[in-house]
């Protein structure tokens, strides 16, 4: 089935500034009138052509390679042109611009692959693995994405789908024909999917959060007193010297950030305030920011000094810490100890740094990766969002509450319907107009 009839939009589809090759897109219901009139014919179907690109009165803007692929076989399941010109600025201006005279619009953010998805090319989990591509800062990042591209989270939340189908199917069938015998059976073998379903959903769930992990990160806030090498451990993390370094109490007084990337996983280091009683007002202020930042926190890493031990001011942050915020315990100055072994209770459970030296900073790496709940996967996870963690969760609760009710057929169908609805959220299947607006503004023009 042919797409429905649509205007014709234009972008430029490569990066900004300048580059080798630059590549206009164009995509529309009809577009064959501005071919003509740019390239002077209409070239072959998906044949790249070495083409002259034409200005209103036949000179030429620029020439390159011409790529025309006719509805449905192309990105946004429309027509496509594709013109691959020198990637300068104002050559690609006039180039853009000469198909806006010739009746297209600039394009929205997004707007060729939302047309892609409208179109059945992508689903939705497919289409936002496309930005999370683009936007992918580590290889690990982008192999993710490229997974769920492929449609291996899809397909997971499809098979989940047709199990839950199946489940409905046989509890409808029992609501048809309720005789008592089948009722008992019926119930058990309701037990069993639903049990097999709990746990495939579970273990989806589970990858899903790495996925998400990967995509979005975690924050991590430093805490502990002035001095104890906040700062110090911060640069020696992220490995070049970002933060202030000072031998006096009290220099970091805003919340200094720091992205860092730990096997690909991204971890957004916040350097706060030291934690004490101070007459500074800005200090303070320093203060209260900090305890606003280590409440946001994913993960507090509390950095005591190894050669004192838990101090009586330790004690006091310890306390005021967000109970319900997990913590890893680091003692920094290693190098302070000479061999011996620092006096403190926990001292099994913590990590043994010096910032000065780097000693036991790489045990520190991948001690905090496990403490932001990142796990090596065996086969990979595929990118993820909070969204679709959310959908999932529900879907899940669905489940529980169909657990809760598998006697009353009525009551478990509906949970059961619900579930489904929850998951087909991730592929958008139901998704409102304003998500998807929602998305797709996120995109980077020419997308
Ligand atoms: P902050 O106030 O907690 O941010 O602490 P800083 O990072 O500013 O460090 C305070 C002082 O401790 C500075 O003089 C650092 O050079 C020193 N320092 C930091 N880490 C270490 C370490 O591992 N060993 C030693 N010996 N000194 C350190």
């Amino acid at each position: 089935m042919s797409p429905p009839s649509v205007d014709t939009i234009a972008a430029v589809a490569s990066a900004q500034g300048r580059g080798g090759v630059g590549v206009i897109r164009v995509s529309g219901s009809d577009i064959e009138a501005l071919i003509r009139k740019i390239l002077g014919k209409l070239p072959s179907a998906r044949n790249a052509s070495f083409s002259n690109f034409l200005d209103e009165s036949g000179d030429i803007i620029d020439r390159g390679i011409a790529l025309y692929f006719p509805a449905p076989h192309s990105y946004t399941g429309e027509n496509v042109l594709e013109l691959q010109g020198h990637g300068g600025p104002a050559v690609l201006q006039m180039l853009l611009q000469r198909c806006l005279d010739l009746g297209a619009r600039l394009a929205q953010p997004g707007e060729f692959t939302r047309r892609a998805f409208l179109n059945g090319k992508l689903d939705l989990a497919q289409a936002e693995s496309v930005a999370d591509l683009i936007e992918a800062n580590s290889t690990e990042a982008a192999r993710s994405a490229m997974r769920s591209l492929c449609g291996e989270f899809s397909n997971t939340v499809h098979r989940l789908v047709d199990e839950l189908t199946h489940l409905r199917m046989l509890v409808e069938a029992m609501l048809d024909f309720p005789e008592e015998e089948a009722a008992v059976d019926n119930i058990e073998r309701r037990e069993t999917l639903l049990s097999n379903l709990q746990s495939y959903l579970k273990h989806t769930l589970e990858t899903a959060k790495q996925g998400s992990l990967l995509r979005e990160g975690a924050q991590v806030a430093i805490a502990g007193q002035p001095n104890v090498g906040k700062s110090s451990l911060l640069n020696r993390l992220a490995g070049e010297d970002l933060a202030l370094v000072s031998t006096v109490p009290g220099t970091t007084r805003d919340v200094i950030r720091q992205a860092i990337q730990i096997h690909g996983v991204p971890l957004h280091i916040m350097d706060t305030a030291g934690l004490r009683d101070s007459c500074d007002e800005i200090e303070n202020m320093g203060i209260a920011l900090t305890h606003q930042t280590l409440r946001r926190a994913d993960l507090i890493l509390l950095l005591l000094d190894a050669s004192q031990g838990m101090t009586v001011q330790d004690e006091a942050i310890v306390k005021d810490l967000p109970a319900d915020i997990p913590r890893l315990l680091v003692l920094n100055k290693s190098d302070l100890l000479h061999g011996k072994v620092p006096v403190l209770q926990e001292a099994g459970k913590a990590v043994l740094v010096s910032a000065k030296t780097g000693e036991g900073i790489e045990e520190l790496r991948d001690r905090l990766l496990e403490a932001v709940g990142w796990r090596d996967q065996e086969g990979g996870v595929f990118i993820a969002r909070e969204r679709h963690l959310r959908a999932l969760t529900q879907a899940q609760t669905h489940l529980v509450q169909a657990g809760a009710v598998l006697t009353q057929a009525e009551l478990f169908a509906e949970e059961l319907r619900l579930a489904q609805r929850a998951l087909s959220e991730v592929t958008g299947e139901f998704t409102s107009d304003d998500l998807l607006g929602e998305i797709f503004s996120r995109f980077c023009i020419g997308k």
